[in-house]
């Protein structure tokens, strides 16, 4: 009798994530047995280029030395400890380093485990701030089409990604939505500049009849990721920004997916920083900032938020905590992944690898006859395809790993994260992987 694969093993006792399981009867999952760099290894051996940084955590490659070694180190002094009445080096040295990060604008970091729990925290600071300033009634929020912020109940109601969203929205108590931004719906002769325009003064209108009951605006700042990397004008933020305070409303910024370098700045949101008061109120950020190693997120708030909950009375105090909050070893992690950006420069580097991703892409698929839309937002690039079968997405994702790359489209749009450590020949391999993969998909 042979023993069970790994792969028999996982199907039986396994439920993966966002997977309707019975699909893999006929398409099989991958048992991945080291990472190496920008590469995955599977247990034939088979080396993967991870294209989208293992679901855009990952930003300096897999098993990267530097910050292993933080973490051996750490591993070898404190585990962990609750955060509760206690306090440690690494949770004060990311606090002081993030909110240096913001020039001290948002210096007050509160921390969790996941994306979702981020946008939970927003949500719940931004209503009690309300309730702390005598106006409860300002319990509500609005965010933009086809934004996504998570899956928990709470966020699912800031979501607008219907596939994540339909089945539980009797559990919801659902946001309003104002249109996105998307700079794809210029009109002919408009510029992403005047769609940015319109989108605020839509937001304008809700906001002029709503803004009494309302909290907060959630935004992923100029990259909605989960529905398709929807890329839109940093002209909208600074409109968001300017009615967001006319109304008294607050401002989260969702950088879960767009933080930590992303789209070329370190936080997305400084494309439309001009000065301290034009920051978010919050800013959410995970997936990248513990370099994709430990399940780490935050959110960054204003000293004007913190004074509300700052009093005698414990019930102002904001009474929300998850056991491993400020996580030691997740803490050390982020502070690893926050010296490789200082030492080696890496928006500098990036520069030039966003140019790099450009030119390839241009070359390939400037004049495909089934590529639209060909957009880039730093280290992100993405396209949409035309006339794609509704399988598009698992026949491309299939015929990306022959080729030796994993690339995950989202519906019919095909997009590129790589780690920071990509070489140009690197990008070359995921862009040729790439093109294979759309020739066999399109078949
Ligand atoms: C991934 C993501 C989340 C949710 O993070 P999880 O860790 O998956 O809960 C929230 N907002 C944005 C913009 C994301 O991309």
């Amino acid at each position: 009798m042979t023993s069970p694969t790994l792969l028999d093993r996982s199907l039986a006792a396994v439920w993966h994530p966002c997977t309707q399981m019975k699909q893999h009867e006929h398409l099989p999952l991958l048992p991945i047995v080291r990472g190496e760099g920008p590469w995955l290894i599977d247990e034939r051996g088979r080396r993967l280029l991870d294209g989208i940084s293992s679901w855009w955590t990952n930003l300096f490659g897999h098993c990267n030395p530097r910050i292993n070694a933080a973490l051996r180190e750490q591993l070898e002094t404190l585990d962990h400890a609750m955060l509760a009445g206690f306090t440690h080096e690494p949770v004060v040295a990311l606090s002081e380093r993030l909110s240096a990060l913001t020039g001290q604008r948002l210096g007050h970091a509160f921390y969790a485990s996941d994306g979702a729990s981020a946008t939970e925290i927003a949500l719940k600071m931004s209503a009690h701030y309300w309730r702390n300033r005598g106006k409860p009634e300002k319990n509500r929020y609005v965010s933009l089409a086809g934004g996504y912020h998570g899956e928990t109940v709470g966020a699912l109601a800031v979501t607008d990604v219907a596939i994540f969203r339909d089945a539980y929205a009797p559990l919801l108590r659902q946001a309003a939505t104002v249109p996105s931004p998307d700079a794809r719906l210029t009109a002919p002769g408009e510029s992403a500049v005047e769609v940015a325009v319109r989108a605020a003064a839509s937001l304008e209108e809700w906001l002029d009849r709503h803004h009494r009951h309302t909290a907060a605006l959630i935004v992923e700042p100029l990259v909605q990721g989960a529905s398709g990397m929807v890329m839109y004008d940093p002209e909208y933020l600074r409109l968001a920004r300017r009615l967001c305070t006319r109304f008294e409303v607050h401002l989260i910024a969702d950088e879960i997916a767009v933080g930590c370098g992303r789209t070329g700045t370190f936080f997305a949101s400084e494309q439309a920083i001009a000065a301290a008061q034009d920051w978010p109120d919050f800013i959410c950020l995970s997936k990248g900032i513990s370099g994709g190693y430990l399940p780490l997120s935050l959110v960054l708030s204003t000293d004007e938020v913190y004074a509300a909950f700052y009093h005698d009375d414990t019930r102002r105090a904001f009474l929300h905590s998850h056991s491993y909050t400020g996580n030691p070893l997740a803490c050390r992690a982020a502070l690893a992944t926050l010296d490789i950006f200082a030492e080696d420069d890496v928006l500098s580097a990036n520069r030039i690898r966003s140019r790099l991703l450009a030119k390839g892409a241009t070359a390939r698929w400037g004049d495909h006859p089934s590529v639209r839309n060909l957009r880039q937002q730093g280290m992100i690039l993405a396209f949409d395809v035309e006339g794609a079968a509704p399988d598009f997405a698992q026949r491309f994702f299939a015929a990306a790993l022959d080729a030796g790359v994993l690339l995950r489209p989202i519906g019919n749009t095909v997009y590129f994260m790589p780690p920071y450590v990509v070489e140009a020949a690197q990008i070359d391999h995921m862009l040729d992987g790439a093109d294979a993969a759309l020739a066999a998909a399109l078949d």
